[in-house]
């Protein structure tokens, strides 16, 4: 049979970087329990329909990365290519809005869009998130990004650009709109064919094209953050003041609009400098008019989404990432078929009891067995040989300092627990 390839922008973790990433997703977990936030996991797929509503018509997930297909009753499906839209369906489908309750929920798992694949894009990847559902109170703004920003803090990235900008509300949006399209009408024609599309459609995107001649166009644009309403402008104040009282350093930036249509007021992204043209760790923003969109009552909500794969690639390319200990406690080799009766049922009895035990399944010598253990870093090793069999002993050998004693099999449990946890 012809060889088969994992699909184009798809990977596989085998078990050393598996160990990683299980490691940072205890990171993950931990913060989220700190901060109150309690895990959701949602199914892989949902009905088309909810990505198409909550994410809007008119973003680049919706127009062209979706993995959808029908099911076998016809019904459209679609792989998730975010998280907040099935959080905000779980939300409302499970009432959790009651009346002055606030739900903090977080997800972690694979996403999947069809880009074209790149280092730090994938077609699946994986994302961590959350989502702060029924206040609309700036702390929750300044909450939402302390977690992000002390997260990345406590891996060891501390040299952190965190963007932050508000993108006004229904009430002072569509006057911005309007300012932006005859700002930027007269010079439609120079524009992308992207741009030209989206200029009246939905022109704030146009300041995050990352064509230059684009980006040259809207230099000159007038600024948002200028022309907020009341609410909009003094709740950017707050939450820009409790992120000074909190010691989190961030940089205004009016071009910040981010690629979905949900958001209102706060939206932020934070960068890491050596991702190249990939180097958004993570992104997010406040949406205010999500939950109503897909069904439910009224309620605020903010959120996040940070990728896995980014995260991992600046932790490893500084060296950032923890070594993980995973050697074997013991290695147990049999030297024939009687010593391999006692040693098989030995090494189930000690993982019973917690111990991580290797041993040979394959009949390999003395030697290559050995040589095997040492490959796995085994901290011990124990040899059953024809005469260790018929007094009920066995050889055991501290691989570190290469001292020798020959022990009871009865005694191997109290033994470990002597030389490895030292009681
Ligand atoms: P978004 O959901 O597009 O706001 O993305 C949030 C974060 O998810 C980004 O900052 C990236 O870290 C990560 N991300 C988004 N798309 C991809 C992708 N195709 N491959 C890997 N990571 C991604």
């Amino acid at each position: 049979m012809m060889k088969t390839h994992a699909p184009k922008g798809t990977y596989d973790l085998l078990p050393q970087n598996a160990s990683r990433w299980r490691y940072i997703e205890e990171q993950i977990h931990k913060i989220f329990r700190e901060y109150g936030f309690g895990e959701v996991r949602t199914p892989i797929f949902e009905h088309t329909e909810l990505f198409q509503r909550g994410i809007g018509e008119t973003t680049d997930i919706v127009e062209k990365e979706m993995f959808t297909f029908s099911d076998r009753g016809d019904r459209s499906i679609t792989l998730r290519p975010e998280g907040t839209a099935s959080i905000v369906r779980a939300f409302i489908e499970h009432n959790m809005a009651g009346p002055g309750a606030m739900a903090k929920l977080y997800y972690l798992g694979p996403m999947f869009r069809c880009e074209a694949p790149q280092a730090g894009r994938y077609r699946q990847f994986v994302q961590f998130g959350a989502e702060a559902l029924g206040s609309n109170d700036p702390r929750v703004d300044a909450e939402i990004i302390a977690l992000v920003v002390n997260f990345y803090r406590r891996l060891g990235i501390d040299d952190l650009d965190v963007n932050l900008n508000s993108i006004g509300c229904p009430e002072c949006r569509p006057a911005y709109r309007e300012r932006l399209i005859e700002h930027l009408k007269p010079k439609a024609s120079q524009m992308c064919p992207n741009c030209q599309r989206r200029l009246e459609r939905n022109p704030l995107r146009l300041l995050d094209c990352k064509n230059t001649t684009c980006q040259q166009l809207t230099a000159d644009i007038p600024l948002i953050t200028e022309t907020l309403c009341d609410d909009c402008g003094s709740h950017f104040e707050k939450l820009r003041q409790l992120l000074d009282l909190s010691g989190i350093h961030y940089r205004i930036n009016p071009r910040l609009v981010r690629g979905f249509d949900y958001y209102t007021k706060t939206v932020f992204e934070v960068l890491a400098g050596d991702l190249g043209a990939q180097n958004a760790l993570c992104g997010g923003g406040r949406y205010d008019g999500l939950v109503e969109m897909c069904g439910g009552k009224p309620t605020p909500g903010i959120g996040f989404a940070a990728g896995m794969e980014r995260l991992m690639m600046v932790l490893e390319a500084r060296q950032l990432m923890p070594e993980i200990d995973e050697r074997p406690h013991l290695y147990l080799a049999p030297l024939g078929e009687e010593a391999q009766k006692i040693i098989f049922p030995l090494c189930i009895r000690l993982r019973e009891s917690g111990w991580i035990v290797e041993t040979d399944l394959q009949g390999k010598s003395l030697k290559a067995q050995m040589k095997a253990a040492d490959k796995l870093g085994a901290r011990l090793t124990g040899v059953i040989g024809e005469d260790e069999c018929r007094v009920g002993k066995i050889l055991m050998r501290n691989m570190e300092t290469g001292e020798q004693e020959l022990i009871d099999v009865a005694a191997l449990s109290e033994y470990l627990q002597t030389v490895l946890r030292g009681s």
